[in-house]
This record gives C-alpha cells, structure tokens and sequence, in this order.
C-alpha cells in the first residue's frame, strides 16, 4: 500500500487537492479531521488537552472551546509544543490504523505539519503543494477574513516552501487556475496507481 504524505503551508491548496483525490475514488486521511475526532470527550486526545490546559478551555457542554485553545496556543509557542507532543500519539496511532482500512490502490496522508514533526514515518513518498504567497494570502482573506497580520504569523510559525521542496518527492505547484491544479494531480493519480 503506498502512502503519500501531502503537505503544503497554509492556504496552498492541500484540501482542494485532497479533495480531488478523493474524487478519482481514492481514500484520503486528514491528520487535522484525526485531531478533532480523538479531541471529543470520552477520546484519549480530550482527556489529555483538559489534564493539561484544564477545565477554562471547555464549552458549557463539556466539550473543547477551539477557539480558547488556539488563542492560547497562537501567542504561547510553549503551550503550542505541549499540545503537539500530547495529541501526536494519538494522532499517529489512528492514522495508522486509518491506513489499514483503505481500499483504495494508494492513500493521501493530508499532514499539514509533515515537514515540522516526525509524521514523515508514515508515508513512503511526500507531495507538495506550493503556491505563490500573494495568492495563498487572497484565498484566506476571502476564505475567513483573517487579516495580514495573522497570516503572516502563521506563515512564519511553519516552515517555508523551501524547507517543504527539500523533502518533496512530488510537487504540485498551484499557480491559480484550478483546471491546471487538476491535471497535475491527474497526472500524480496515473504515475501512483502504476507504482502501487
Ligand atoms: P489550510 O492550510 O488553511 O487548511 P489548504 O492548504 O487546505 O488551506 P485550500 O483550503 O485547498 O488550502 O485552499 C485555500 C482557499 O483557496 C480555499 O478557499 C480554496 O477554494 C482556494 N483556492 C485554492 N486553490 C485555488 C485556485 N487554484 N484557484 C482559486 N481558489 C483556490
């Protein structure tokens, strides 16, 4: 079962591209939809989050307030490596156990963080996406209004698409017109399915 890893920095393209995998039928697991479901209570990943960041961070109804949490996590780089190291067991565990399941002739890891944690064990080969920064930054203004501010903040707190091509085996560059982002991974589809 060959596994791709596909990382990207923020606002790059990654879901678009995930989702158009998914669309040539093949299975896609989303490292960021493994965090929320082992972050609801009764889940290993929510016990941990309240031992550590205690009960202010929760919602009337017992369940994680995101919000509260990525605002301490966003200004507190400490408290942002101690929530990673507390969740990426976890996180590591059920996407193993993820891969297991597929059916698919090949799978797309979608790890945000491949390149900044240890998740690189997971995969056999690592697909990029990159995309020019004035565009990523229009996308995510018109995606969630941040502002220039914070994305910039977050642009800087991950790596850089330096860093990301030093560890690519396949790149996908998103220079804006969708129809040539979906030839591309056409084309990545054709060359995965023949190696798998
Ligand atoms: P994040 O890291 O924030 O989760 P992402 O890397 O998953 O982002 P997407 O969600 O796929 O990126 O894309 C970010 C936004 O930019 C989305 O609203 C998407 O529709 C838009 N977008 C991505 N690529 C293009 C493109 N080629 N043309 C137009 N819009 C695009």
């Amino acid at each position: 079962m060959l596994r791709i890893g596909l990382t990207g920095g923020i606002g790059s393209g990654k879901t678009t591209v995930a989702n158009y995998f998914s669309s040539l039928a093949i299975d896609v697991i989303d490292a960021d939809e493994i965090v929320h479901q082992i972050s609801v209570p009764g889940q290993p990943g929510f016990d941990a989050i309240t031992a550590h960041f205690g009960e202010d961070i929760l919602n009337a109804d017992g369940t994680i307030n995101r919000q509260v949490l990525g605002k301490i996590i966003f200004n507190n780089e400490t408290a942002r490596n101690t929530l990673e190291t507390i969740l990426h067991p976890a996180v590591r565990t059920a996407m193993k156990l993820a891969v297991q399941e597929v059916r698919s002739p090949y799978c797309i890891l979608v790890i945000p963080l491949l390149v900044e944690t240890d998740f690189t064990e997971l995969v056999d080969r690592v697909l990029i996406v990159t995309a020019d920064r004035e565009k990523r930054i229009a996308w995510i203004k018109k995606r969630n209004g941040l502002s220039d501010d914070q994305i910039e903040a977050i642009m800087a707190a991950q790596a850089s698409d330096e860093e990301r091509r030093d560890i690519a085996d396949d790149v996908i560059e998103n220079d804006g017109s969708l129809d040539s982002l979906f030839r591309q991974v056409e084309k990545l589809d054709r060359t995965y399915r023949a190696s798998s």
